[in-house]
């Protein structure tokens, strides 16, 4: 039996993917856990909004490959609760100008990071890629690379499969339409209040996607971010043999359209009959996640549509559904991730461990793993140093 007692080990703010990936790995640690959720689980009105991911291991940088490696037996794990195949290991296809340097990185420098920790992947020439991966028209110096780890993540199944597994626990409570309004710090506790009644605890896990500065503001500090409203195209095969990777092309931007694109594999989970491409960038980032639209940008989507018409081969290049997604972005050019501690002018700041902004889907499960142990130990055995950049992102108010 749960206990309905108001006081918790750690409350968790925010029932997204990282909320319910925290709650999940706390549950493991036997701490009785708080999820307030403003709205209700699997809402489509955050940064897990929609259904599929990319899980990646190129990274330029060798530290975010080893957390990609290192995130996969806590994927294996998580697959074990469910039917649901949560990464469909398409591969991941990365190409384009070799020269480009986008918010994903560099070809060149992303296959030094793999090599040096001896991850195999294959180097493509422009020919290669349009024989072996239906793209065509690609300029003659277009270089790729082909990583056969690469997956599409069945994002819903992975939140609905760590919701489910919280909700058999008898150490998580999941309240939903709980929206915290006020933080206290109470001697040695943390007072939550939402209008649903006051709860308290010795730790805050703070994990509330795009919306991180409403949490955070009750504080008195802030984040320097920025929000991006993200459009998405599914483009109906015309030939439905035909099957992609999950693949992201480096250009440099022409005018305003940023050029960037992604794309995933038609998948049984998501409109199976139709392949979803996407834009890298927005024409116009967002000042306050408030600002979210579920259309997206007219010009955004003309600029996809472009791209699919002249580069890709077996689909209708008529855009038949839509979709938006919101993120927080840190200015850094790499749009990494945040795990930090409050900054240290906010009481019991070292009781406070906040995930924000980034691209951390393909870290889910790992991700709870480690803001679990930060909360509970103050420490964990996966080095968060690089991550650890609340002393320039956040500003006291
Ligand atoms: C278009 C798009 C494409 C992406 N592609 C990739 C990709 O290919 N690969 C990858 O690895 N990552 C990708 N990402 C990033 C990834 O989706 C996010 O890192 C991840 O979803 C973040 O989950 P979260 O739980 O932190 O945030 P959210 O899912 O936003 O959850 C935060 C929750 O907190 C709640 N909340 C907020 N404020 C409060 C409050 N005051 N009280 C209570 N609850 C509150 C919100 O309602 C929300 O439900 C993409 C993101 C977008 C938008």
């Amino acid at each position: 039996m749960k206990s309905t007692n108001s006081t918790y080990d750690v409350i968790v703010i925010g029932g997204g993917a990282m909320g319910q990936a925290a709650a999940y790995h706390l549950n493991k640690r036997k701490a009785k856990t708080l999820v307030l959720e403003q709205y209700t689980f699997l809402n489509q009105l955050g940064s897990s909004a929609g259904v599929s991911r990319q899980y990646r291991i190129p990274y330029p940088d060798e530290y975010m490959v080893q957390m990609a490696l290192d995130s996969q037996p806590f994927w294996d794990e998580l697959q074990s609760h469910t039917d649901s195949t949560l990464l469909d290991k398409v591969g991941t296809l990365w190409f384009g100008d070799p020269t480009v340097q986008s918010t994903e990185g560099n070809i060149a420098e992303a296959e030094k990071a793999m090599k040096a920790l001896g991850v195999p992947y294959t180097s493509l020439t422009s020919k290669e890629i349009e024989d072996q991966y239906h793209f065509k028209n690609l300029p003659k110096d277009y270089k790729g690379l082909f990583q056969a780890d690469g997956a599409s993540i069945n994002f819903k199944a992975t939140i609905a499969t760590l919701l489910q597994a919280n909700k058999q626990s008898e150490y998580v409570n999941l309240q939903e339409e709980s929206p915290v309004i006020a933080i206290k710090e109470i001697g040695d506790e943390f007072q939550i209040t939402t209008p649903k009644g006051t709860f308290t605890a010795n730790k805050l896990v703070i994990v509330p996607g795009p919306y991180v500065d409403s949490v955070i503001n009750l504080l008195d500090f802030t984040i320097e971010a920025t929000y991006w409203n993200m459009s998405s195209a599914y483009f109906k095969k015309t030939d439905p043999s035909i099957q992609y990777p999950t693949w992201f092309v480096f250009q440099n931007a022409i005018g305003d359209n940023g050029n960037q694109f992604y794309g995933f594999p038609g998948v049984s989970w998501d409109h199976p009959e139709y392949i979803r491409v996407a834009p890298d960038f927005v024409m116009k980032p967002l000042e306050d996640p408030k600002q979210r639209t579920p259309i997206p940008n007219p010009q955004e989507l003309a600029y996809t549509t472009e791209w699919v018409e002249n580069h890709m081969t077996g689909l209708d290049p008529k855009p038949f559904f839509t979709s938006t997604c919101m993120v927080a972005l840190s200015n850094i050019p790499k749009k990494e991730l945040i795990i930090d501690f409050a900054p240290p002018y906010v009481p019991k700041h070292k009781d406070i461990v906040i995930y924000a902004t980034g691209w951390a889907a393909k870290f889910t499960p790992y991700l709870g793993k480690i803001l679990s142990d930060l909360a509970i130990d103050g420490h964990t055995d996966f080095d968060i140093s690089p991550f650890k950049m609340g002393d320039t992102y956040f500003k006291s108010l």
